[in-house]
């Protein structure tokens, strides 16, 4: 059952991934992900089945569109893999469970705000509120299936506690944290609050720390000032995933070696 778990998330993954793609193009354009179907973006040309296969069609026509030779982006390979490993490694870390759907939305969700904060520094609402109803409604799942309602309560907790730090400081300080962050905190709350409040709390500290490592390396290879923008939903998309598969081990390391 948990094999069956983790290969049917790889390959579930590689067609999230796929979607995913979709989404982080079409979603801050306000275009439909529905209709119409993928075309080259150069030539326009409608993507054939045989050729939208994840990775594996890109490196079959070697990156390049079949009738304009047109280069095609490595994002798109690179993402269906990104999410095809972290829903494998998301199953090999709850197994076959109810809240196994939950947080696979979850990564799915973190996946496409990352990119697409990264790429235009914008945290659609329109990719974080599907999320946040699917997480929801996972979880209401997970929480109805195993009975354990105090669980949901939490992360509920979770959810409004983070998103009431991240208003309060997004109020005192719009400039360094803009409302789409406080919105995330709201989710990240929710999905890493059901696993146990500590999760939440090493997410933002993985986050704060990406952040200030990327900063401080920007800035001392000059490619950055201390007023250069970085994109925050992407260190709170990394730390939480990081902070889903790794939080365990982070835990049992820290009262192991550091409290005695
Ligand atoms: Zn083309």
């Amino acid at each position: 059952m948990f094999t069956l778990a983790v290969l049917a998330c790889t390959l579930g993954g590689l067609a999230v991934g796929s979607f995913l793609n979709v989404v982080i193009y079409r979603v801050p354009s306000g275009r439909s992900i529905v209709a119409p179907g993928s075309t080259c973006p150069s030539c326009a040309t409608p993507i054939s089945p045989q050729d939208n296969i994840p990775v594996l069609s890109w490196i079959v026509l070697r990156g390049r569109c079949r009738h304009c030779r047109a280069p095609i982006s490595a994002r798109y390979p690179a993402v269906e893999l990104l999410t095809a490993v972290l829903f494998a490694l998301t199953a090999v870390r709850l197994g076959a469970t109810w809240s196994l759907p939950a947080e696979l939305a979850f990564v799915a969700g973190l996946i496409a705000l990352a990119a697409v904060d990264f790429e235009r520094y914008l945290l659609p609402r329109a990719i974080l509120y599907p999320t946040l109803v699917l997480v929801g409604a996972g979880l209401l799942l997970a929480a109805g299936a195993t009975g354990r309602w105090t669980r949901l309560g939490v992360a509920g907790v979770c959810g409004a506690g983070a998103f009431a730090v991240f208003l309060a400081i997004h109020l005192a300080r719009p400039r360094w944290l803009g409302f789409g962050d406080v919105r995330l905190a709201g989710l990240l709350g929710l999905g890493l609050g059901w696993m146990g409040p500590w999760y939440l709390f090493i997410g933002f500290m993985v986050a704060n720390l990406l952040g200030a490592g990327v900063g401080i390396g920007l800035m001392a290879a000059g490619r950055a000032s201390r007023s250069t923008p970085l994109p925050y939903g992407v260190f709170l998309g990394a730390g939480s995933i990081v902070a889903l598969l790794a939080a365990d081990p982070i835990i049992h390391w820290y009262s192991q070696t550091l409290v005695r």
